[in-house]
């Protein structure tokens, strides 16, 4: 069987290259990083989590939950590594990022139907071909696509979240709790009185950011917003989004106006990441700002917060809702670039154009999953949008279709019931 060519081994392109290889097909995987660094990347490894090491919920009565068991019955490597190396998170799925990352990268890379090629890709390949090279496309080849496409690619700004050392909290002050004591208390918080707040918000809000005058035409994905900016946009926004204090005090007789939360980062709980302070400050100002939380006076930073721009395609006008260019049936493309905005929609992505491509190249027709399941409303929600008001979507039941009527507190129980029905039936009609 000819070879398929998969660009970028990240989430989408790891996934796309199981899918293949599971149904014999053999891939060539070409990958830039060592060779070529990305700016968010730390690391060599295949499908490198490049900021928050959760997944987001496991819960079945949220999409991104309905979502993973959609991946998990489909046989997701991704998914298979994430429960494999879990951490910790109350209703979330989080994992240890080095060793999940390590798992695929020894699981594809010894695979002997692929071959990894450790190359920039500056063109697009002949041949059936995957691009999956996600939001931070290295240029040459952006361009190529831009050429290809003739569609302006769209941008928007990203953002991580700093780690820390978990020997650097101060525990007289900081506490682990569960919002309401839910589940286990992984979290580890820091509350803030009144005083304590204003200090910190005033600092945050003046704090010196990266190259802030570069970014003429700022737009950020309002699900990634830097904590600098969401801070700027009104001194409580933050009280109702990462600060957000309910349920979490420490006794009955405490009444923080604020708590951040830090989430476990690795397995030996060494490391703990800042929940939702994804920011461009730079860094002194990282140190000095996020001192001013109690608890965190001593904080050692491991790994900054960055900031990128995320590039996507404008798929509604180039991709057919089977992931593959309305120009060319052979040319699929998967991840983030294409619009889906996560973590686990990126994987999802490349599972549907993985499969997708093993039809096409044994002869048979791609399929549509529909917008009745999570992973099908996506590739239905990036082709049929509006190209004009196109923005990376999360999954979430607003884009998906509910065949029957049902009261509203039934529906998200009938969300879950259609996905992973629809999900049979694929299976059957893919294996069959
Ligand atoms: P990637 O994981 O980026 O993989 C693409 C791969 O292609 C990389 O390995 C890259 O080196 C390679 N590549 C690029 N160009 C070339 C080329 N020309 N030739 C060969 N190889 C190439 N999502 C979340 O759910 N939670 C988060 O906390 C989160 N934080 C983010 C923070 C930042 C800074 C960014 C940029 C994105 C974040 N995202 C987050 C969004 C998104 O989920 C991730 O970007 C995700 O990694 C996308 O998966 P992907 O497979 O599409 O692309």
């Amino acid at each position: 069987m000819e070879q398929v060519t998969v660009v970028g081994a990240g989430l989408a392109g790891c996934e796309a290259t199981w899918q293949l290889v599971k149904r014999n097909i053999p891939v060539r995987l070409i990958e830039m990083r060592p060779k070529k660094e990305s700016p968010a990347f730390h690391t060599d490894r295949f499908a490198e989590l490049v900021c928050s090491n959760s997944l987001r919920s496991n819960a079945m009565n949220n999409a991104v939950g309905i979502l993973k068991e959609e991946l998990r019955q489909m046989d997701s490597l991704i998914m298979k590594s994430a429960d494999m190396h879990a951490v910790p998170a109350g209703s979330a799925l989080a994992v240890d990022r080095e060793t999940f990352s390590q798992y695929i990268t020894d699981t594809i890379k010894n695979h002997p139907l692929v071959e990894v090629v450790n190359e920039e890709m500056t063109v697009l390949p002949e041949g059936p071909c995957i691009i999956a090279t996600g939001p931070l496309t290295s240029d040459s080849l952006a361009k190529a696509i831009h050429d290809f496409t003739s569609e302006d690619t769209f941008h928007f700004y990203d953002a991580a979240a700093p780690i820390i050392e978990k020997d650097s909290i101060d525990f007289s002050k900081a506490y682990y709790k569960s919002r309401y004591d839910k589940g286990e208390a992984s979290y580890i918080n820091c509350p803030m009185n009144a005083d304590e707040f204003e200090v910190f918000y005033d600092a945050l809000i003046h704090a010196e950011c990266v190259n802030l005058h570069d970014f003429e035409k700022e737009t950020y994905f309002e699900g990634c917003m830097p904590i600098e900016e969401m801070a700027r946009r009104g001194k409580k926004t933050m009280l109702f989004g990462p600060l957000k204090p309910v349920g979490l005090e420490k006794d009955k007789d405490s009444h923080p106006v604020a708590v951040v939360q830090l989430r476990q980062d690795n397995v030996a709980a060494s490391m703990y990441n800042i929940v939702g302070f994804q920011t461009h400050l730079t860094w002194p100002e990282q140190r000095r700002v996020f001192s001013l939380i109690p608890g965190l006076e001593n904080l050692k930073i491991t790994r900054y917060g960055v900031m990128h721009r995320n590039s996507y395609l404008s798929s509604p006008i180039v991709l057919k809702e089977t992931y593959q260019s309305k120009k060319r049936d052979d040319l699929f493309f998967a991840g983030q670039l294409t619009g889906v905005e996560g973590y686990v929609e990126s994987c999802a992505s490349g599972l549907i154009a993985g499969i997708n491509m093993s039809l096409y190249m044994q002869g048979k027709e791609p399929i549509c999953f529909g917008n009745t399941c999570v992973m099908g409303s996506q590739a239905y929600y990036i082709t049929h949008c509006d190209p004009k008001h196109f923005q990376p979507m999360n999954a979430n039941f607003g884009i998906m279709h509910l065949n029957e009527k049902c009261k509203k507190h039934e529906r998200k129980e009938k969300f879950a019931a259609q996905a992973l029905s629809r999900i049979q039936e694929i299976q059957e009609q893919v294996n069959g």
